[in-house]
This record gives C-alpha cells, structure tokens and sequence, in this order.
C-alpha cells in the first residue's frame, strides 16, 4: 500500500530532532535567567570614575612633571630618587614630594636637617640643586644626620607654563608664616615697602596657603634641628637663629645677612622659633652652578653641619672659637661623606656643561 507523502505528517528527521533540542535548550536557560538582569536591559549608569593613583603613582607623575620643565633634571633622575607623596598638596592638588634619610638604625642622629628646595616657582636652580643632593645623599648617606628633603614645595609656581614665584592663589609663601608681627605688619609692609608687589603678597592670612601650612606642619612635627631653604638669585647666605654659628662660606657663597621680613620662614622659624636657618641663595635662578661649585657648596654644608649643628640644646659658637676643633669621631663619617662626594666628582672626565633652566 503506498503511503502518500505529506509534508505535514512525515515523520520528523534527524536533523528537525536537532533543531528542537536546541530550541528547548535556550528556552530553558532563558527561563532560568534572573529577572533582574534581563539580556535586553542596559548596563546600569555609572559615573565616570578615574582611578585613584597609588601614592608611587602620585611620585611618579609629578616626576614626569618636573622632568619636562627642568633642564637640569630628567624625568629618569627624578624617579630613580624615590620621592614620596608627603601627604602635603599644593593648591591645585600636586603632591609636595619628600625623601627620608633616616639615622643609622638604633643609633640617635646629631641632628634633624630639614632641606626645602623651590619655596619660589620661579627659581629653578633651587629645585635642581637639591635633586643633585639627593644623588650624593643616594651614594654617601652615613646615618649620621637624619635628613628629610623636599626638593620643591611649590610645585604649582614652577609646573605652570610660566613659572612664577608665588603659589598658584598669588601668595608668596615665604610671606606667609605667622610671625608675631603678622596681623600688625605684613599687609602694611606689602602695601608701602613693596608698592603692592604682586610676587610679594602675603596672603589673606598667615598659613592660609597649603604649601606654607606643610612646611609649618613639617617643622611642628619633625622638630628640626636646624632648616636649610634654597633660594636664588642674590648669590650669597643668610642666616637666622641664635643657636649656632652661621657659615661664613659655602662654596663661592659668603654671608651676607639681608634680615627677615613679617611673614617670612626666616623670622618665624630662626627669630621667633630659635631654630638656625641657613638661605643658600644661589647666584642664577636660570643657571645652575658649575658641578664643582654644586659639590663645593655642598661640602661645607655638611662640614658646617657635622660641627655646628647637634642634638644637645644650644651651642656656643661665637667668634671666639679660633679653628675648628680636630674632628671628632662623630663627625667623621660626615666628612668622610663630604670627601667621597669630592672625590667622585673629581673622578669624572669631564663635568657636563652647564644647561639653562
Ligand atoms: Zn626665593
């Protein structure tokens, strides 16, 4: 008997078997598909959210930062010092970088030295200077000081596309520390003495500026021993506090005390605070010293240090100490440091020509 064939009840092929299989299986995970997270719906709206940077992260931008803007720093020298976020911002939210060098572990140091490089934007040869420093630190570090460094505590007055002395809110930060004289004098000093100059201005208040609040901060809480602020372009020293005898020379540079001013870290920190402060005012804001001057001057820093500056309460060092004494066993290791960094530079072929900032 012959069955017609019909299209509608021919028995169903292998293949139409297959076709329904898959069918049931999508249909089965459809249904097992939570209702809240249907496939057609959108991903929920979420705001653009940046990622955090870690504070390596921080360093490291900045370093890039500083490396595009100075000559005589490269974005390599910066990272290879290992600067770390103080927690300290500027204004517009750039890291004040630090570096530590402790003392000698389980050992008292001499003294605290607090190092602050580019208070003034515009000066560049603060900054780089002190990035120098820190490689001879990097290399010859004893132990016998415990330094903290901040190359450049106004990173907003350097980083902008033109460099300026002031933070980014126009104040000059060295006008800008609560002196006793604060409230009575700075603005008068500002509006008579300076006929109002726009790089001097003081600020609204004392410490109303981040920048001078961390150092302020900084001297509270580290307690140095004494403060070494990088300045140019007088190319001489000064010098504040009563608890040590200033250098007479660093390198090419000579005392030249040129007084304090309301407001100013010197007054706050040297008159008012008894804490001695050295200004190494470098003789070019643009021009870094020749290498064996950067070495020179950093040499009789740390031979002034080793034998003026120590953890014992005031000192008496007047003019009546004839020569230094013969150098005592605590002092060594410093100078040895000193003696090695000399003996380094002086090894080199060549020192690199001098580069404009
Ligand atoms: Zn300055």
């Amino acid at each position: 008997m012959h069955i017609p064939s019909h299209p509608h009840s021919s028995p169903p092929s292998s293949s139409q078997d297959m076709a329904i299989s898959w069918w049931l299986i999508l249909l089965t995970v459809m249904l097992l598909l939570p209702d809240s997270c249907p496939a057609t719906e959108p991903p929920p709206e979420s705001p653009l959210v940046l990622p955090r940077l870690t504070p390596q992260g921080e360093a490291q931008k900045l370093c890039h930062r500083i490396g595009n803007k100075l000559a005589s720093v490269n974005v390599q020298e910066c990272l290879d010092r290992n600067l770390a976020p103080s927690g300290g911002q500027s204004v517009e939210g750039a890291p004040i970088l630090i570096r530590e060098y402790p003392p000698a572990e389980g050992r008292t140091p001499q003294a605290r030295v607090l190092l602050l490089g580019g208070i003034h934007g515009d000066e560049y040869s603060s900054v780089s200077i002190v990035f120098d420093w820190l490689q001879k630190l990097d290399r010859f570090h004893t132990g016998l000081f415990h330094w903290r460094i901040a190359p450049l505590v106004n990173p907003d007055g350097l980083l902008r596309s033109e460099s300026q002395r002031t933070n980014a809110r126009g104040v000059d930060l060295n006008r800008n520390f609560p002196t006793q004289d604060w409230d009575r004098d700075s603005e008068q000093y500002w509006v008579v003495r300076t006929d109002r100059d726009p790089r001097r201005y003081p600020g609204p208040s004392p410490l109303s500026e981040p920048e001078s609040s961390w150092i302020h901060n900084e001297i509270m809480a580290f307690n140095p021993h004494v403060i070494i602020a990088v300045h140019a372009p007088f190319g001489l020293l000064d010098f504040d506090g009563p608890r040590a005898a200033p250098p007479q020379r660093l390198g090419h540079l000579y005392l030249d005390p040129m007084g304090t001013y309301p407001g100013s870290l010197g007054r706050f920190a040297g008159v008012e605070k008894g804490i001695p402060i050295v200004t190494i005012e470098l003789t070019h804001a643009g021009i870094m010293p020749t290498e064996t001057e950067i070495r020179n001057i950093w040499m009789d820093l740390v031979r002034w240090l080793s034998a003026n500056i120590r953890d014992e309460g005031p000192r008496v060092m007047a003019d009546s100490v004839p020569t230094p004494p013969a150098i005592p066993d605590a002092n060594s290791k410093a100078l040895s440091l000193a003696e090695s960094a000399s003996r380094d530079t002086a090894a080199r072929p060549t020192p690199p020509p001098v580069r404009l900032q």
